[in-house]
């Protein structure tokens, strides 16, 4: 599957004294060869060895650059393969073109994250490895970077795999049982499993919390609620937080200014922006929080617009769906407790199914917003451009499927269900865990996870 040599220039796209291109594949040697003028001749040179030389284009014989070239012999490399890297001196300029003559001699451009996927693919590292790579290079203070680089050496591999031998174990004792059913042991299997499901409930729920403390350091989905005065904007994130940080009041624009609140829904975190009402202020106080509400719609992954349903729709409104009707966006029409009188054919138009009825003030639709929420994001529409974020996000939604899984074993061993049907539970526990390390992903989520890598890692 690998037979093919992939290259990418692997310093930071910019200026920089030196700029390394990496290339990694069983033709890496022999390919960096034909172009590399030296005393060395790389293919016989032995493995972790510097080279000085330059790298001339054979056809023109012109010299592009000086460069000191290093080669890592299979398997002992970061790919595990074959791997050249050619360190450039001559700026920014000489590296694409070197890179430029090595796509001409069989080096093939490499996809984004390319060499941690072969890294991944080779069995060097796994899944969460690999993700944690993401965020090592992405990490945006000492702590994340702490946090993700103890994860790329395995830390929560290692709790992963220990979790999932103990449902295996389970899993088997489950099985004798069920190939021996004269062994009238029902009675002790149901108080065994429950009490093994309890014990790795309670792990993974160790696991969880450990990933809820990491909210302040991570950036959560950036969720902009945005929307006229007194739509309910701030009862809203009130209802979403449960708790009662921002201020609600009657009167018209007395959020002045950007309310900042991170919640769980369903296991996604989101970093929900409360923003004082979008529209035209002469009040200053005001008129400044107007302007950051803007921003923060700008920037937001995901937008959620309130509308109130128990009156027609303001022209600025019209304005609004149509800044928004192309960006993730949930519409929601509020007070659904009192007569309605939105024109609510022309939000459907806009927006189809992404509409949610609500009424905050009875607390009503509260569910399927969350699911509204979990549908978007688990579809991909929406997606933090913080990294950090989505790999953990990843673990953290299958570390509370793996733990339901759980629950409704146990439940199901309390309620004495036949044991191969509480087997199908166990088992869902442990794909779910398996899919955190790669161990039972598809080939579509590996490439959309080493898409977010940044070329030439
Ligand atoms: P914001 O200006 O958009 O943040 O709106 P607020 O959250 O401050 O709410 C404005 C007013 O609408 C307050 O008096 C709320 O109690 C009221 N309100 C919010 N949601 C509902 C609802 O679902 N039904 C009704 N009847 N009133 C609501
Ligand atoms: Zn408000």
């Amino acid at each position: 599957m690998l037979t093919d040599t992939i290259g990418a220039i692997s310093t930071p796209p910019g200026e920089g004294g030196i700029a390394v291109i990496r290339v990694s594949g069983p033709d890496s040697v022999p390919i960096v060869e034909k172009v590399f003028r030296s005393r060395s001749k790389l293919t016989q040179v032995p493995t972790h060895t510097v080279h000085y030389g330059h790298i001339v284009d054979p056809k023109s014989g012109e010299r592009l650059d000086e460069v000191l070239v290093t080669v890592m012999r299979a398997p002992r490399s970061f790919t595990m393969e074959d791997v050249v890297e050619v360190s450039c001196h001559g700026g920014i300029v000489a590296v694409r073109r070197v890179l430029e003559l090595l796509l001409r001699h069989g080096v093939r451009m490499a996809e984004p994250g390319e060499f941690t996927k072969r890294a991944f693919l080779n069995g060097r590292i796994d899944l969460s490895q690999a993700e944690a790579v993401i965020d090592l290079i992405r990490a945006k203070s000492d702590r994340a970077f702490a946090v993700a680089q103890k994860q790329s050496e395995g830390a929560l591999s290692r709790q992963i795999r220990a979790l999932r031998t103990e449902l295996v174990e389970l899993m088997a004792h489950i099985e004798v049982n069920i190939d021996y059913p004269e062994h009238d042991v029902a009675e002790m299997t149901s108080a065994y499993i429950r009490e093994r499901c309890d014990k790795a409930i309670e792990a993974i729920a160790k696991l969880l919390r450990t990933a809820g403390e990491g909210k302040i350091y991570r950036e959560g989905i950036k969720t902009a609620i945005i929307g006229r005065p007194n739509v309910g904007k701030s009862s809203l994130m009130n209802a979403l937080a449960r708790e009662n940080k921002a201020i609600v009041t009657d009167i018209p624009g007395t959020t002045r200014d950007v309310i900042e609140e991170y919640v769980t829904v369903k296991g996604i975190p989101l970093k929900l922006l409360d923003t004082a009402g979008l529209r035209e202020t002469d009040d200053v106080v005001e008129r400044i929080g107007v302007e950051r509400s803007r921003g923060a719609m700008d920037e937001a992954d995901l937008i959620l617009l309130v509308l109130n349903g128990s009156e027609p729709l303001d022209p600025s409104e019209y304005e609004l769906m149509e800044q928004v009707k192309d960006r993730p966006t949930i519409v929601i029409v509020n007070k659904l407790d009192l007569p309605q009188r939105i024109e609510i054919g022309e939000v459907r138009e806009r927006f189809g199914e992404r509409i949610v009825s609500m009424s905050v003030k009875e607390q009503q639709g509260l569910d399927q917003l969350e699911s509204a929420i979990a549908d978007l994001f688990f579809s991909g529409e929406v997606a933090s451009d913080d990294s950090t974020m989505v790999s953990n996000i990843r673990h953290i939604g299958l570390l509370s499927q793996a733990q339901s899984a759980l629950e409704e074993a146990k439940t199901a061993a309390e309620n004495g269900v036949p044991i191969d049907m509480i087997q199908i539970d166990i088992r869902q526990a442990w794909e779910k865990l398996g899919e955190i390390i790669g161990d039972s992903v598809g080939e579509s989520l590996i490439d959309q996870i080493f898409s977010q890598f940044c070329l030439g890692k």
